[in-house]
């Protein structure tokens, strides 16, 4: 029997849809070694008898980068198991390649380093940021120097050592929304970054739109359990090869085990995002029309991110959520609130913070997965307590004839 037939994956003449992809990515080859679930490879050597292979091997990668045929060699060169999770993201985002880190920061750093090792230190960036991104470049922890601006200002921003321009859209946390193939034109032949962690490959696919450079933090939909962290990149096969180098170099790893369960949080992906954002579009209409809710933000992309900004004390409301986590991160399966100001965008200057629209009434809600009336009733008891404060605070924003206020991005400076 011509084993080369039984083995080969069947051919597809249409390309599979999302929701496919994401339960089939990465495990095209199980069938055939007879296995229904992932093997979970944990080895951080691989025994090999013959040095004058491994040694080519070695000085193949140093010089390409690419993904060694075979055996790792060393557990900070490569990894099948989270070699799956790669060829997966990979796929859901529609680029050739992706490379995983040991969080969403490591990714960046990678990033962030792959250019500067070219001479590109200079990075144009737009507020708002996740706060530690906005840190890693603000403080120049890197040797980076940034130029702030919003996305009309990126062109006039772009200089000869500009190596990225990053994005963030729905932003991190006040949910603003930018044009990403607007964006991608004003970038002419810089490299665009779009941090994708709020919408997803399920809701947006920047490559299709102009962006070269995909960032997630997998520590949030990704994973989606709350149980991992991680970050991946997805790009072209040239910066991923990069991307690697750095990666064996500096050793900002994924765990194995973490990209074992980073694909299995892939197969869901797809139901999880529509379902919490289903909830989470009506708690934004329901929280819109509330006389307590000074304004709400929810993306006309969707999702499952909502924030609003409440007229009295955000603390009271963080203080009284029971069935709601009070907790920073986003993306598991049950709902968590946090207040920006205080924690995820604590570490960005005051000032900076309060210019790209993060104010200190601002809280930021992942929804989850639980029963959108119960999050409703959860809401409404920790709300309360803003009832004295809406007849301190008379004179509310305008709101438009739905109640809402659609997430904009102010000018950033
Ligand atoms: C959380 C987050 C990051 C950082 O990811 P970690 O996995 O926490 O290192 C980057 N970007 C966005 C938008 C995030 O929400």
């Amino acid at each position: 029997m011509d084993t080369e037939a039984v083995i080969a994956p069947p051919t597809t003449t249409r390309s599979r849809a999302l929701a496919t992809e994401a339960v089939h990515a990465g495990r095209d080859d199980l069938a055939a070694l007879g296995l229904h679930a992932p093997p979970i490879d944990l080895s951080t050597t691989y025994p090999s008898y013959d040095s004058r292979g491994e040694a080519e091997r070695i000085d193949a990668f140093a010089a390409t980068g690419a993904r060694p045929d075979g055996p790792p060699v060393y557990a900070r060169l490569d990894n099948p198991t989270t070699g799956r999770f790669e060829t997966a993201l990979a796929r859901l985002e529609g680029t050739a390649s992706a490379v995983a880190f040991a969080s969403g920061m490591a990714a960046l750093t990678a990033v962030l380093l792959a250019r500067a090792s070219m001479g590109l230190r200079h990075v144009v960036a737009v507020r708002p940021l996740y706060g530690c991104s906005d840190h890693l470049l603000g403080a120049g922890l890197l040797g980076t120097e940034v130029t702030w601006t919003d996305p009309a200002g990126i062109a006039d921003a772009i200089r000869p050592d500009t190596g990225l321009v990053i994005v963030e859209t729905p932003a991190n946390p006040t949910l603003a929304e930018v044009d990403i193939r607007a964006v991608a034109h004003s970038c002419g032949s810089v490299p665009l970054l779009v941090d994708n962690t709020f919408a997803t490959p399920v809701l947006q696919r920047p490559v299709e739109h102009g962006a070269r450079i995909v960032l997630h933090s997998a520590t949030k939909y990704l994973g989606g359990h709350g149980d991992v962290m991680g970050g991946v990149v997805a790009c072209d096969e040239e910066f991923a090869a990069r991307l690697r180098q750095v990666r064996f170099a500096t050793g900002g790893v994924l765990h194995p085990m973490a990209g074992y369960l980073l694909l299995r949080g892939l197969a869901t992906l797809p139901v999880r995002v529509r379902a919490a954002s289903a909830s989470a579009a009506e708690l934004s209409r329901r929280l819109a029309a509330d006389p307590r809710i000074a304004r709400v933000h929810y993306p006309e992309l969707g999702g499952a991110m909502v924030s609003f900004e409440v007229y009295g004390d955000p603390h009271r409301v963080i203080a009284a959520v029971r069935l709601i986590t009070p907790a920073v991160s986003l993306g598991s399966v049950d709902t968590l609130i946090q207040h920006p100001a205080s924690i995820s965008h604590r570490i960005v200057d005051e000032g900076d913070r309060q210019a790209s629209g993060v104010g200190d009434r601002l809280l930021r809600m992942s929804v989850g997965l639980e029963d959108v009336e119960d999050l409703w009733a959860d809401l409404c008891q920790a709300l309360s307590y803003e009832e004295p404060a809406r007849r301190e605070f008379s004179d509310a924003p305008a709101r438009t004839a739905a109640g809402f206020v659609p997430a904009s991005r102010p000018g950033a400076r």
